[in-house]
């Protein structure tokens, strides 16, 4: 039974990676740790379930990454995505820790396979759990009970007592009522605010009312919203977030990885009024896949299809649901309710346009189009053999970059730039520190697992004192 009358020395808010690390990281530092986790115990671990790998500076090959990757290449790779939009100091200091974070995780019973193949090609840089996101979580809460951290679920914090930037104690959801509960230090790492369609709109208008996410429903930003109203600098552009292009079929939450659509290399892709609207070869996968949510962000209603034939048809990971398939392009548009004619027209062009070569979906190969806008650069065939097949895609949000700013010891700034007294901060919630825009496969789990160490050891510390 946890004692929510007595005083902990941390506690931690929130039950996904940053949680777990920082929780297991405090009380092997010998503090009393209370996780609250707003999620029933079935849907633990927000949207650490979903993942799948964590990508990790090391110096040589491992028993299951192929070769090195240095703590540079793993920043310049940084710099590239962000434009330059990172704390360098911040970033480079979650890189040089997450080196250490690659035997520290397996310490705390978590187990790496090698890269599963498909579309994204990590088997370098990023190092997959074994079981998925929900067998990594089931190990951290094993760990953690097993060291003796007390972990309440339904247990939403509802509010936040801070006075002049120190935490005094939090009001938590108990059944119908609240309960109080103090600790010496806090550790916010609650996610950020992508379920929280509403404050969405603030930023995107009625567009968000179309968006999907990917993740938990319970990352809804309350602690964010709370921290920023009560003192905490904030940091990342509200718009920015990590976005892919997931079945419009997909469930408004927790779709997860099975909706996440890996085929707009090998087509075309059209708005509802059966235009395309950028380049579908523009790079490699890896490198575009991230911005085609909020390419489908900017088209009228939120909403496009990708747009192949039988000749690609088994050319990419199947997604959990089955294409629109039909024997002519005016009849797909029909099933998919565009204008047919439009349809073939668009088709029709950019066959017309496409220049022969040598199709290779794995480098950057000659087939590509000329004398159409936009043009489409790599991988460009004609679409002409029935049948032909169409993905609709909505942009699915996976977290967004606002936050909370940290310093090194993942402490949180307040306004005035003074370091928070007893408050700390690591994953989702911080993430704007490292990522103010752009995205590398497998960073969300690398700011969570080293921030979240780091807060957990640093509010443990900062508890004693
Ligand atoms: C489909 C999908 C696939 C992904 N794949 C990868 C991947 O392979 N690699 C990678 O690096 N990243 C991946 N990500 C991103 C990754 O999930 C996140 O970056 C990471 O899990 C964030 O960890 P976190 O602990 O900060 O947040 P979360 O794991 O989301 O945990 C936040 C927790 O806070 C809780 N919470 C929220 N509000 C409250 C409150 N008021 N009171 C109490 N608790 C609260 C939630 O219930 C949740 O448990 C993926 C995301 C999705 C959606």
């Amino acid at each position: 039974m946890v004692d929510l009358s007595r005083k902990y020395d941390v506690l931690v808010i929130g039950g996904g990676n940053a949680a777990l690390c920082a929780a297991i990281s405090a009380r092997r530092d010998g503090a009393s740790v209370l996780v609250l986790e707003a999620a029933p115990k079935f849907y633990r671990g927000g949207n650490t379930r979903h993942t799948r790998n964590m990508r990790c500076a090391h110096d040589a090959a491992t028993d299951i990454l192929t070769g090195p990757y240095t703590e540079e290449e793993f920043w310049e790779d940084l710099l590239r995505v962000t434009g330059g939009e990172t704390d360098e100091e911040l970033a480079r200091h979650m890189i040089a820790e997450s080196k250490d974070i690659l035997g520290w995780i397996v310490e705390q019973g978590v187990r790496w396979q090698p890269s599963l193949g498909g579309t994204l090609g990590l088997g370098r840089t990023n190092s997959f759990f074994l079981g998925g996101g929900r067998a990594m979580l089931n190990a951290l809460y094993l760990t953690a009970e097993r060291l003796g951290v007390d972990v309440l679920y339904d247990a939403e914090v509802m509010d936040l007592d801070i006075a002049d930037g120190m935490f005094m104690s939090a009001a938590v959801r108990r059944g119908d009522g609240r309960a109080a509960v103090t600790a010496s230090t806090l550790v916010a790492a609650a996610g950020g605010f992508e379920a929280n369609i509403e404050w969405l709109r603030q930023y995107w208008g009625e567009a968000a009312d179309n968006f999907l996410i990917r993740g938990t429903p319970y990352n809804r930003g309350s602690i964010l919203k709370m921290l920023l109203e009560k003192g905490a600098q904030e940091i990342g552009d509200p718009r920015q977030c990590h976005a892919v292009a997931i079945d419009a079929r997909a469930p408004k939450f927790d779709g997860g990885i099975i909706t996440r659509h890996d085929s707009v290399v090998f087509g075309i892709v059209v708005n509802r009024d059966a235009e395309r609207f950028y380049d579908e070869g523009e790079d490699v996968w890896p490198k575009r896949y991230a911005i085609w949510g909020r390419l489908v962000a900017a088209q009228p209603g939120q909403i496009a299809y990708i747009i192949f034939d039988a000749s690609s048809a088994n050319s990419f990971m199947p997604t959990l649901f089955p294409p629109i398939e039909a024997s002519s392009v005016a009849e797909l548009a029909s099933r998919l309710e565009l204008d047919p004619a439009a349809l073939e027209n668009t088709v029709g062009r950019f066959n017309a346009a496409v220049r022969p070569g040598t199709f290779d979906h794995t480098i950057l190969d000659d087939c590509r189009t000329e004398g159409l806008t936009p043009p489409k650069s790599h991988w460009a065939r004609r679409i002409e053999t029935p049948p032909f097949y169409a993905y609709p895609v909505r942009p699915g949000i996976t977290f967004t970059y606002l936050g909370t700013r940290v310093n090194k010891q993942a402490r949180m700034l307040m306004k005035d730039g003074k370091p928070s007294a007893n408050m700390f901060a690591a994953g989702e919630i911080m993430a704007g520190n490292v990522l103010g825009k752009g995205y590398a496969a497998g960073v969300g789990m690398t700011i969570g697992s080293v921030f979240g160490r780091i807060a957990g050891r640093e509010a443990a510390r900062n508890g004693r004192n």
